[in-house]
């Protein structure tokens, strides 16, 4: 389905960047692996190269406006060109709104916010050269219904939604598409560290009665990916058992 496509996944070392790179890899795409360091011998890179698709990996902390920028030069020197960007990285820093710091607020906005702002900046530059490519942003059910303490998390991921739809609208006669993906409870080092005790709360509030895996929010990105979503821009997907509808 992606045959012959360059795809970029931010913050895919591993959780559901991971499980995204190798399903845009299994579905045809060669990528560009990011994370904050990432190397040829992580898995997510071990297992790309396995489905016999190239993997580049890049390391850059996408909060940096010149790291960002060396990371597209060498896409286009490598790859050419870019097809697919996955807005994956993201980060929390949690607190009761009431004794938040300034910086853990800055911290999450500059990665979940700012971030994927500045991939999604240079990526339309790459695209609108080629006329044609597929952003995809990660939102959250905590940008849409909020969750305690995490003020400067749900701002973010409703920021994400809001911006995706600007985005849409502004590349549409490029060519461009611009859509997100707003996961529920998915298993992976990100919610590892919530107790167990809370997890099965929360699990018994989910229609479907289990946690979503990393492969339930990647089989959506590659919908959006792909061109089966070809009248579809500034979306934002609901992907959470149905927690939230
Ligand atoms: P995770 O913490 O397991 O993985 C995130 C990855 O992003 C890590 O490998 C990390 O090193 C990387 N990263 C962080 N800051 C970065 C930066 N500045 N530059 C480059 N890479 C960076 O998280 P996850 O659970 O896999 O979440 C992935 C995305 O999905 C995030 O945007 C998250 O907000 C979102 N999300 C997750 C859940 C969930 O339940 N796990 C729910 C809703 C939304």
């Amino acid at each position: 389905m992606l045959e012959g496509k360059k795809a970029l996944i931010t913050g895919c070392k591993r959780g559901i960047g991971k499980g995204i790179a190798i399903t845009l890899a299994k579905y045809g795409a060669d990528v560009v692996l990011n994370d904050i360091e990432i190397s040829e011998e992580d898995e997510v890179a071990v297992e790309v190269q396995k489905l016999g698709r190239k993997a580049l990996c890049v390391s850059a902390d996408i909060t940096s406006q010149d790291s960002v920028a060396e990371m597209f030069a060498k896409i286009k020197q490598t790859f050419g060109g870019l097809d697919i960007l996955v807005n994956n990285a993201g980060i929390t820093a949690d607190a009761m709104s009431y004794k938040m710091s300034v910086e853990q607020w800055n911290r999450v906005l500059a990665v979940n916010l700012t971030g994927t702002f500045l991939c999604c900046q240079a990526a339309a530059k790459l695209m609108m050269e080629q006329q044609s490519g597929k952003i995809i942003n990660t939102s959250s059910i905590a940008g849409f219904i909020g969750n305690i303490g995490q003020a400067n998390y749900s701002a973010t991921k409703g920021g994400v939604a809001a911006m995706t739809k600007t985005l849409a609208k502004e590349l549409a006669k490029k060519g461009i598409y611009v859509n997100a993906v707003s996961p529920g409870f998915i298993n992976t080092p990100m919610t590892d560290k919530i107790p167990d005790e809370v997890k099965q709360q929360m699990i018994s509030r989910i229609p479907v009665g289990r946690i979503g895996e990393p492969e339930d929010i990647a089989n959506v990105v590659l919908f959006l990916a792909s061109p089966l979503s070809d009248y579809v821009t500034g979306q934002t997907i609901q992907v959470n058992g149905g927690t939230f509808m």
